[in-house]
C-alpha cells in the first residue's frame, strides 16, 4: 500500500492514480445524466471482438489490459452497496431508462447476451434488451476457475438487480455490476424470461435421471460448477426422500467438496442422512465437509459411526488416522514442519494447501484501547514458543498467478496495491458467496469508515458486498512468500531485483508484494516497529512466534513494515497503509530525537547503499571500500545517544551486513566475527557463554537478518579455529532461525552448505 500524495513512488503510478481521479471526477460530473452519445448496436459488436484479440483498441472496459504498464488493471471508482431487497419488490427498467452514475435502486433489468464474453479481470460482454438496444456489461468477481463462456455464453439471459451505469474511462458506457449476489442467471425454463427469447422448440420433459448422467459427464470432465447445477436441476424435479433424489443430493454434494464449498456439502450430505441415517457415502461425505472445514470433532465422530457400521472402509479408516492426527496438532502444536516445507516446494505453478489444523497458543482476542481489538499473551511466554499457526481464509501466492499480475486501484479508498491482491478479492468473495457460515469471522474484521449494509441474505442467497470485501482485504491482508526462507539467503540478501520485482516492491511498504493473503487471527495482531513476535509463512499457513520472553497479559506485536527505514516513513506507511498512528517505543524515542539528528543518520545509510552498487563490481574496489564503510558505520553509530538496549541500532544493519559480504570475500574471518558480535549488540542483545551454552541474556530487536548475524558468529569463528565456541552459536542459531522463520527443521537445509564450508558439523 501507498500514498499517492507522495513524490517518491515512480511517476507512472502517480500518473496513472491521477488519471483516474480526472476519470473520476468528469463521470461524476454526468451523474443522473443520459448518454449523448451511443454507439449502434454491430459497432458495439465490433469493438467487443476486436478487443477479444488484442487489448487495448476500441471501447476501453475498466479491467482491461494497459498497454502502458505492462499490467491488467482492477480500478474501483466508486463503491456502491449491493441489492438488499427480495427480487418480487423490484421494477422493470430498460436500458434508455439508465442515468449515467447511478445504482438504480428499486429497479432491475432483464439483459441477452449477444456476444461471447471476454475476461481481464472482468467477464465482458455486449447485452440487448428486449427493445433490441444494446449495452456493454463488465461482470466482476465471478469464479475465476470457470470459462467466462461456462458464465455468460452468447445468448444467455440474466438479470441485474439494481444495476449501476456508468461512464467508461474510454468515454463510453457500461452496466458494472460488481456484487455477485446482485446478477442472476436465468435457465431456459425459468418464467422470467420474456417470451420472445424462450426456445422456440421446447425441450422435452427431461426426468431427473437425465440431469443426473449430465451432471456425472460434466464432473468427469472436471466441470464442478457446471455439474452442480445439473445435479440441482434433477433435485428440482425429483420425487422426495426417493432413492434417485439421495444420489442427486450426494453426486452434488461431492461437485461442492471438489470446488471447496464444504458447508454446502455438509448440508446435502446431511439432508440425504434424514432420509437414510448409515448411508455409507453420505457419511463419509459429510465427514470430508467437516474435515476440509477444520471441524475435526465432528469428522472423528461421523467416521467412528461410520466405521461403527462399514469396519472394513478403508477411505475412512484413512480418513480417522488423519483426523487423529489433526486433532492432536491442534491441541500441541506439534508439527511435521519439514515434511510441510517438502510439500510447499513441491507445489510448483499449482495451488496448494497442506493437510495440517489450525493451532491456537497461549494467546486471546481483547481490548487493545485506542488501537481496536488486539491479540494478548495468556500467561508469561518464552521466546521462540508457537503463539499462534493459522491456515489461510484465503491466499493468492506469486507461483499460481501466472502473467496475471494486476494493480489494483480503490480511488475511493485511496488505495493501490500491485500483486496478487485483485485475485486475492476476488477468490475471498467467491468463498464468501459459498461459506456463509466461515464469512461471519470475516465480517469480523475491521473495514475503516466504509458504511455497511444490513442483511445477509436476500431471495434465499447471501448477498455478498464486493466493496466492503475489497476494504476488509485492504486492511487486513497480510504481503507473503511461500515460504520465510530462501535456500541461499546469504546470497539473496543483496540480489539484484528485475524491473518487475521493484514496480512491486515500490507499491508496498514491505517491499515484497509477492502473494497476499488473509488470516482471520493474525489479523488482530497490532503493529509495533519494536515488535515482541515474528510472523512467517509456510505455505498456506502463518506462523506467530514470540520474539523475545513475553509477560503474561501484554499485547502480542509484529512488525507490518519489517523494514529499517526512519519514523518519518514509518509513519507515514503506516497511516497510509492502515490509518493509524504508531505510538510504539522506536516511535516516541526517534519523534523526540532532534530532526537533525535523524536527516543525518538517513543521509548516512543512503550514502553506504550507494556505496555497495559502486564497489561491489570488483575486488579490488571492495578492498579500497572497506575502510570508508567502517567510517560510514561509526558515523551512523554517532548518531545515537541512548543505550542500544534502549534504542536499536536498527538502521545500521544493511550497511553492516554489505560490509560484512566484502569481509567474507576478502577472507577475513576476524573482522566478520567481531563486526557481527557487534552488530547484535547494537540491536539490544546481550548474549554469554554461561556452563558451557551461548545464553542470550537479553533479546534486541529481532528480525530475520539476525539469524545471519548469527551465521557470521558461527563460520567466522569456527574459520578462525574455535570449533567448539562455534558449534554453540549454532544451536542458538537454531533456536533464533525457529523464532523467525516458524520452524526449526529446515535449518540445515538452509544454512547446511555455508556451515560445512566453515567446517561446522551438521548435529
Ligand atoms: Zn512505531
Amino acid at each position: 500500500m501507498f500514498r499517492f500524495e507522495e513524490p517518491t513512488w515512480a511517476d507512472e503510478w502517480m500518473q496513472y492514480f491521477n488519471r483516474a481521479e480526472i476519470i473520476l471526477k468528469n463521470a461524476e460530473a454526468r451523474k443522473g445524466q443520459k448518454p449523448s452519445y451511443k454507439p449502434s448496436r454491430s459497432q458495439y459488436i465490433f469493438y467487443h471482438s476486436s478487443l477479444n484479440q488484442e487489448a487495448g483498441g476500441g471501447v476501453k472496459a475498466e479491467g482491461s489490459k494497459d498497454d502502458t504498464l505492462g499490467f491488467s488493471t482492477n480500478i474501483t471508482y466508486n463503491e456502491y452497496p449491493p441489492c438488499t431487497v427480495p427480487f418480487s419488490t423490484l421494477e422493470k427498467k430498460l436500458l434508455d431508462d439508465l442515468r449515467l452514475e447511478i445504482a438504480h435502486r428499486g429497479s432491475y433489468i432483464i439483459l441477452r447476451a449477444v456476444v461471447h464474453p471476454n475476461r481481464y479481470v472482468s467477464v465482458t460482454t455486449v447485452a440487448e434488451d428486449e427493445t433490441g438496444e444494446v449495452e456493454l456489461v463488465q461482470i466482476y468477481n465471478q469464479d475465476d476457475r470457470r470459462h467466462p463462456t461456462s458464465i455468460v455464453p452468447e445468448g444467455q439471459v440474466f438479470i441485474v438487480k439494481e444495476p449501476y451505469f456508468k461512464a467508461t474511462s474510454g468515454g463510453g458506457t457500461s452496466i458494472r455490476v460488481d456484487h455477485v449476489s446482485d446478477i442472476i442467471f436465468l435457465d431456459g425454463e425459468d418464467e422470467r424470461i420474456p417470451e420472445m427469447w424462450r426456445p422456440r422448440l421446447r425441450l422435452l420433459a427431461r426426468r431427473s435421471l437425465d440431469w443426473k448422467n449430465d451432471g456425472n459427464r460434466f464432473y468427469k470432465e472436471e466441470r464442478y460448477f457446471e455439474a452442480a447445477q445439473c445435479y440441482t436441476k434433477g433435485l428440482e424435479i425429483v420425487e422426495p426422500a426417493s432413492a434417485s433424489h439421495i444420489v442427486l443430493l450426494l453426486n452434488r454434494a461431492q461437485a461442492y467438496l471438489e470446488q471447496g464449498y464444504n458447508e454446502k456439502a455438509l448440508t446435502d450430505a446431511d439432508m440425504a442422512l434424514s432420509y437414510e441415517p448409515l448411508n455409507l457415502k453420505a457419511l463419509y461425505r459429510s465427514a470430508v465437509a467437516c474435515y476440509e472445514d477444520g471441524d475435526y470433532e465432528s469428522a472423528k465422530t461421523r467416521l467412528v459411526k461410520l466405521l461403527k457400521e462399514f469396519p472394513e472402509n478403508k477411505n475412512a479408516k484413512e480418513r480417522l488416522l488423519r483426523t487423529f492426527q489433526r486433532l492432536q496438532e491442534q491441541r500441541s502444536g506439534k508439527y511435521e514442519f519439514l515434511k510441510m516445507r517438502n510439500e510447499v516446494k513441491a507445489w510448483g505453478g499449482e495451488r496448494g494447501k497442506l493437510d495440517c489444523a489450525e493451532y491456537v497458543g497461549p494467546v486471546r482476542v481483547g481490548d487493545a484501547g485506542h488501537k481496536g481489538r488486539g491479540l494478548f499473551a495468556t500467561r508469561d511466554v518464552k521466546f521462540g514458543e508457537l503463539l499462534l499457526c493459522s491456515k489461510a481464509f484465503n491466499v493468492c501466492h506469486k507461483e499460481t498467478s501466472g502473467a496475471r499480475l494486476t494493480i489494483l486501484f480503490n480511488i475511493k479508498a485511496r488505495k493501490g496495491q500491485a500483486g496478487t491482491h485483485s485475485q486475492l478479492v476476488q477468490e475471498l468473495i467467491q468463498v464468501l458467496y459459498h461459506n456463509p457460515k466461515k464469512a461471519k469471522k470475516f465480517y469480523e474484521l475491521g473495514s475503516g469508515d466504509y458504511k455497511r449494509v444490513r442483511g445477509e441474505k436476500v431471495d434465499g442467497l447471501p448477498v455478498v458486498d464486493s466493496h466492503l470485501a475489497m476494504r476488509i482485504m485492504l486492511r487486513n491482508c497480510f504481503d507473503c512468500t511461500r515460504l520465510s526462507s530462501t535456500d541461499d539467503p546469504i546470497e539473496n540478501l543483496f540480489k539484484e531485483k528485475t524491473e518487475m520485482e521493484k514496480m512491486i516492491a515500490e507499491a508496498s511498504p514491505t517491499g515484497t508484494a509477492e502473494g497476499s493473503g488473509l488470516w482471520i487471527m493474525p489479523s488482530y495482531i497490532n503493529h509495533s516497529c519494536w515488535q515482541n513476535s515474528a510472523r512467517s509463512f509456510l505455505g498456506d499457513l502463518l506462523i506467530v512466534r514470540a520474539a523475545r520472553d513475553i509477560p503474561e497479559g501484554e499485547e502480542i506485536t509484529i512488525n507490518y513494515l519489517e523494514s529499517e527505514c526512519s519514523v518519518q516513513k514509518r509513519q507515514k506507511a503506516c497511516f497510509s497503509g492502515w490509518g493509524f498512528n504508531c505510538r510504539c517505543t522506536l516511535c516516541e524515542i526517534e519523534t523526540a530525537e532532534p530532526q537533525g539528528v535523524r536527516d543525518k543518520r538517513e543521509e548516512l545509510v543512503e550514502k553506504a547503499l550507494k556505496f555497495y552498487s559502486y564497489l561491489k563490481q570488483s575486488k579490488k574496489k571492495i578492498e579500497s571500500g572497506v575502510a570508508p564503510m567502517i567510517t560510514l558505520i561509526k558515523g551512523m553509530e554517532a548518531t545515537y545517544t541512548k543505550p542500544e538496549f534502549i534504542h536499536p541500532r536498527v538502521p545500521l544493519l544493511s550497511p553492516t551486513q554489505i560490509l560484512q559480504i566484502f569481509l567474507v570475500r576478502l577472507e577475513r574471518p576476524p573482522d566478520v566475527h567481531f563486526l557481527a558480535k557487534q552488530a547484535l549488540n547494537g540491536l539490544g542483545f546481550k548474549i554469554e557463554m554461561k556452563r558451557g551454552r551461548v545464553v542470550i541474556e537479553r533479546y534486541g530487536y529481532m528480525y530475520y537478518p539476525v539469524v545471519v548475524l548469527f551465521i557470521h558468529v558461527v563460520t567466522a569463528g569456527a574459520m578462525m579455529g574455535d570449533l567448539g565456541t562455534a558449534i554453540l552459536w549454532r544451536d542458538a542459531a537454531i533456536k533464533v532461525y525457529e523464532a523467525v522463520v516458524g520452524e526449526r527443521e529446515s535449518f540445515f537445509d538452509v544454512y547446511g552448505r555455508a556451515l560445512l564450508q566453515a567446517g561446522v558439523p551438521y548435529d
